[in-house]
């Protein structure tokens, strides 16, 4: 089939079977599969057991499965994630779609303009938690198998896997675990992970670089016991006094990081105002951008720290006593290139030297997240590019992410001959993690073309050199 007839022919399957995609995507929205300790776990099975059926029902796998691995601490399963194969024939290359079926907390419910896990149609958008994070990552799989199958049969030669894992928004604890359990089943040649952004809703992004991440919480004591704050306040440093000063240590006066230790990606980076920034960002009048340099350089190439909880009491139940503790989660974004374990060193040291008062500090609970860049001269980012191009109309951006996702340095390491296409269905207004995160429908429907393009094309490649 030439290029036009194939490109002619996945466009009307794709239109066609778009209603059932919406209505599968929402049904997958309904259920809270939040995959975070607190939240109840049979909903992350529930979902599982969905996205397994979607899988079945496609009828072009010798086996769906769902099963867990240990976590990597030994504190007891992962969560359950969804498994399905298919071998290739006749040297075809295999394909390995991954995407996620937990979703983030709803957070506020009030802050929601219509229910969380209600999915609700508004203008071009669907709106409700996992909409686009990443339960259309998922849908974009599934639909992009059934235009494929709509087309060639069940028949075809290209060798399809599909993991659907349940634990991405916790870390990913069991991760590397379930990959070397399943190492043969999900051994492949291009891997394309569903679980990304597009520069624009016009414009498709193919991302080549994520930031890493470091979390940990920072606990800060300065006395045995609360006392009054009249009667210490000006001789006695209490808690808050001395984890304020570190947190201010982190950032210099420009707002750009300033912990020594943390590096800097060589990126190219496409010039962008702020005024971008400024819409997608919603920043308030008057407030000004923190950083240094080329604007997508600070969020694709450089670190950044946000502190993203404070341990203290309540406005409301404040007494007049200087605090004994105080703590605070950090979560430190850092750049491609870095590896985490030694940015985490960084950040111990640089804390070393500014803790005020000599307050007893603790670091606890890491979270490490190497970061990652592609190789962007292989034959499958050349492939994913054509048929971004043709199922958009548009030339694909090659992209950083300022997000991390972390378990891809856990494929890299495992698989470290394929070839990882990060694609997504997320835009600058989906809002993923936040109340509100919503899908845009024409997205979706582009980048299920454009992944029935990608599959049916390399169905037909025998070069995978
Ligand atoms: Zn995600």
């Amino acid at each position: 089939m030439s290029q036009d007839r194939q490109l002619e022919a996945l466009s009307a399957v794709v239109q066609e079977g778009f209603p059932s995609a919406v209505a599968d995507l929402s049904r997958l929205v309904r259920i809270p599969s939040v995959s975070w300790p607190a939240f109840d776990e049979r909903h992350v099975e529930e979902s599982a057991a969905a996205v397994a059926s979607l899988l079945e029902e496609l009828g072009i796998f010798e086996s769906v499965t769902v099963s867990s691995a240990p976590k990597a601490d030994a504190s007891g399963q992962g969560k359950p994630a969804v498994l399905a194969t298919r071998p290739a024939r006749r040297g075809r290359p295999t394909v390995l779609l991954y995407a996620h079926h937990d979703v983030q907390p709803p957070g506020d419910e009030g802050e929601w303009d219509s229910p969380a896990f209600e999915p609700t149609l508004r203008g071009d958008r669907l709106y409700g938690r996992g909409s686009a994070d990443d339960k259309a990552g998922v849908m974009a799989h599934v639909a992009a198998i059934r235009a494929l199958r709509e087309t060639l049969g069940d028949d075809f030669d290209l060798g399809i896997t599909v993991f659907i894992e349940g634990e991405e928004e916790a870390g990913s604890p069991s991760f590397g675990n379930f990959l070397r359990q399943h190492r043969e089943q999900l051994a492949s040649d291009v891997i394309v992970v569903a679980d990304s952004d597009n520069w624009s809703i016009d414009t498709p992004s193919l991302t080549v670089s994520l930031r890493g991440n470091v979390a940990f919480a920072l606990e800060v004591r300065t006395l045995a016991h609360a006392s009054h704050s009249g009667m210490f306040g000006g001789a006695v440093p209490d808690a808050m006094m001395a984890l304020v000063r570190i947190l201010a240590s982190f950032h210099d006066e420009v707002g750009a990081v300033a912990i020594e230790g943390l590096t800097t990606a060589p990126l190219e980076t496409p010039a962008d105002d702020e005024s971008r920034l400024r819409d997608d960002a919603g920043l308030l009048d008057g407030v000004t951008p923190v950083g240094r340099g080329n604007i997508l350089s600070r969020v694709w190439a450089q670190p950044a720290v946000t502190v993203t909880g404070i341990d203290a009491p309540s406005v409301a139940n404040a007494s007049n006593t200087l605090l004994p503790v105080a703590r605070a989660r950090v979560s430190v974004r850092i750049a491609p290139g870095q590896d985490a374990q030694e940015a985490y060193a960084a950040i111990q040291r640089h804390i070393e030297r500014h803790t005020p008062f000599g307050a007893q500090v603790s670091l606890a609970h890491p979270e490490l997240g190497n970061p990652f860049l592609v190789d962007t001269s292989g034959w499958a980012v050349a492939e994913a590019r054509a048929a971004m191009a043709d199922a958009w109309g548009a030339d694909a951006v090659l992209a950083g992410v300022g997000g991390s996702i972390p378990f891809i340095a856990d494929l890299v390491d495992e698989f470290p001959s394929a070839q990882i296409l990060v694609t997504g269905v997320e835009d600058p207004e989906t809002r993923a993690h936040s109340p509100n995160e919503s899908l845009h429908l024409g997205v979706l429907r582009r980048a299920i073309l454009t992944e029935a393009l990608l599959l049916s094309r390399l169905n037909t490649r025998d070069d995978l050199g």
